[in-house]
């Protein structure tokens, strides 16, 4: 016992999380999806707050593919174990919590946060899935060019 301890810091956490939403099924089904329709994207990028899952580099964008038991969702299941609830309670309190600050981070730094729950992904038809995305990289992608356009103007004036 006690010879090999991990450090308690923000970047172990990080890492952890990292760790454990890493690959599951409604996450590689949104990736197939989004590469189908040629986008590009970087995986778990640990230099961003809360390592997200898909990153869009050029259009500022991430999407997050959440399960609906660990990000606490407000559907069926997210909701808290009737057992050992003082274990869960805070446990998955902390997650959302995590989930919130991350994302709040991720915004003041500039980034578009979406965010796909696990049951959507699975009752939701790959075409809708499909308008879905489209919908928003399509407003993304207007962003970044009006942003870009905005920029040059005020260089030529
Ligand atoms: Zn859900």
């Amino acid at each position: 016992m006690g010879i090999f301890k991990l450090p308690t810091t923000p970047a172990r956490s990080a890492l952890m999380s990292c760790i454990r939403s890493k690959d599951t099924k409604p996450e590689m089904h949104v990736r197939r999806l989004l590469h189908s329709l040629g986008f590009r994207y970087r995986l778990h990028v640990r230099s961003l707050p809360g390592c997200p899952d898909i990153v869009l580099p050029k259009l500022r964008t991430v999407i997050q593919v959440q399960g609906c038991f660990w990000h606490g969702h407000s559907c069926r299941d997210g909701r808290v174990p009737q057992t050992n609830t003082e274990y869960w309670t805070p446990k998955l309190l902390r997650n959302r919590q995590r989930d919130r600050s991350n994302e709040r981070k991720l915004r003041r730094l500039g980034w578009s946060v979406h965010t796909f729950w696990e049951c959507r992904v699975n009752s939701t038809s790959d075409t809708s899935l499909k308008d879905h995305l489209l919908r928003i990289l399509n407003q993304a992608s207007n962003n970044s060019s009006q942003k870009w356009r905005a920029k040059k103007k005020s260089h030529s004036n």
